[in-house]
């Protein structure tokens, strides 16, 4: 057991809940508790200096300028003060004691836990194989990930026009599309031949491709970026193996990576992230890890997975409240996600997988369509593309066994399916 006078922290507090991280879950963990009746102490430690707040904006409209961060705080500041949440901002849990259930932090204080809960998302990667891409620390290069990685890169915008962008995932063309709007010059490399393939499959994949084309974005496909340089000749630059890149910008847009040591280093269970079982609970009966990190047993598809997406932070927030309150409820909804490209508005919902057949309800070149995935002709999951309000009827068609011809004849409802 750790003896907290041996390592002098300045200050020992002990609290019911204590939650690890200040994003989207974390804050959805803490209002739901107090909604539910909570009366025990809260306490938030966060190590980003902003009242937690939602990152899809980061991306799209604040970068384009078009939402302010007031906007997407799930809740004002006042509600935490009003609510008694202890908000320890700027701070770093650094490592956790769970034989004594004391969290300590970067500022030698310490705290004691009756319910930890661990939601501290994910970071950008920043290289393959456990190694930095070489130069992704050279003037000019940025990941997304913060609210202050966004206001750097917005800035990076007023600087130089041309910004290559290297990999063609949600982040790299979100942004592209966000950065068009403000004039930049885009360039993505991509060793894939497609933008979003890997995700989705070749068919939104093709979509995509169409759409940032058409709006004036360059791929280079089949082409893995080597390393980024600051060459002589031509400046900031991205080294490929069929040659020089030139930017004035380049941002590092491939994937993300858990914030799991805490959890490792405590001896927690791991997998693809922390395991958990499908009331949110880790393998310690005191610590509960939710949102980006937590590989959660979900009761809907009878299997482990891992989301890193908004709407499973928002839940799995709510879940472990449910969880700390006594209630049983469990992680039984289906993944769904959105982004916006564009003119395109894109909802998912479901679980498909590569060899999954695919269907078109509607015309992919009007930009209006649906998207079904059937596996052994039972449907896995669905996509709406810029028709909207349909995504709950999606989401009820998952699992039906639908013949083909009815999926899709537009002139059968989709409520009628
Ligand atoms: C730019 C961007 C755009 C996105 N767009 C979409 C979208 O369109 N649709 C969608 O579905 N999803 C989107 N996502 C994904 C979604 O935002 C995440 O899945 C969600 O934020 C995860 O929430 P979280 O609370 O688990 O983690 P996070 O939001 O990452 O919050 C974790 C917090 O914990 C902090 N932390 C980490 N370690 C520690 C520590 N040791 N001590 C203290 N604090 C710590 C982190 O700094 C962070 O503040 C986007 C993500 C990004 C970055």
């Amino acid at each position: 057991m750790a003896n907290v006078d041996a390592q002098s922290p300045k200050q020992h507090s002990n609290v019911g809940t204590l939650v690890i991280g200040g994003g989207l879950a974390g804050a959805q963990c803490v209002h739901a508790l107090r909604e539910g009746g909570y009366a025990k102490t809260i306490t938030i430690v966060g190590d980003e200096n902003e009242i937690p707040y939602e990152r899809p904006p980061l991306s799209k409209q604040f970068l384009q300028g078009s939402q302010t961060v007031e906007e997407f705080q799930p809740f004002q500041a006042t509600w935490y003060s009003s609510a008694q949440v202890e908000m320890r901002l700027g701070t770093t849990a650094s490592s956790i004691d769970v034989v004594a259930r004391r969290v300590f932090c970067s500022d030698d204080t310490s705290i004691g836990y009756e319910t930890l809960v661990l939601a501290t998302g994910s970071r950008s990667r920043m290289g393959g194989r456990g190694s930095n891409i070489e130069g992704w620390d050279l003037p000019g290069v940025y990941t997304l990930r913060s609210l202050e990685d966004s206001r750097r890169l917005k800035g990076a915008f007023a600087t130089g026009k041309r910004l290559v962008i290297i990999g063609a995932g949600w982040i790299g063309m979100e942004v592209a599309a966000s950065a068009r709007a403000a004039g930049m010059e885009i360039t993505v490399l991509t060793p894939d031949q497609l933008p979003l393939a890997v995700p989705m499959g070749v068919e939104f994949g093709s979509h995509v491709a169409r759409l940032q084309m058409d709006h004036g974005v360059h791929f280079i496909f089949g082409t893995a970026a080597e390393k980024i340089v600051n060459d002589p000749t031509e400046g900031l630059a991205v080294m490929t193996p069929t040659g020089l890149v030139a930017a004035d910008s380049v941002l590092l847009a491939i994937g993300a990576v858990p914030n799991t040591e805490l959890a490792l280093e405590a001896g927690l269970q791991m997998g693809h992230g922390i395991i958990v079982d499908t009331h949110l609970r880790t393998s310690d009966p005191h610590i509960l890890a939710i949102g980006d990190i937590a590989e959660a047993f979900n009761t809907a598809l009878g299997r482990a997975l891992r989301v890193e997406h908004w709407d499973n932070a928002m839940r799995q927030g709510k879940l472990a409240a449910s969880t700390i309150l006594g209630r049983e409820e469990t992680y039984d909804w289906l993944p769904y996600f959105f982004t916006d490209q564009f003119d395109l508005g894109m909802e998912y919902v479901g679980d498909r997988q590569d060899d999954d057949d695919v269907v078109v309800r509607g015309e992919m070149s009007s930009g209006e369509f649906m998207i079904f995935w059937l596996r052994s002709g039972v449907i896995s999951a669905a996509m709406n593309v810029n028709i909207w309000d349909v995504n709950d009827l999606l989401r009820g068609v998952i699992g039906k066994e639908i013949p083909v011809e009815r999926l899709v004849d537009v002139s059968v409802k989709l409520a009628d399916l």
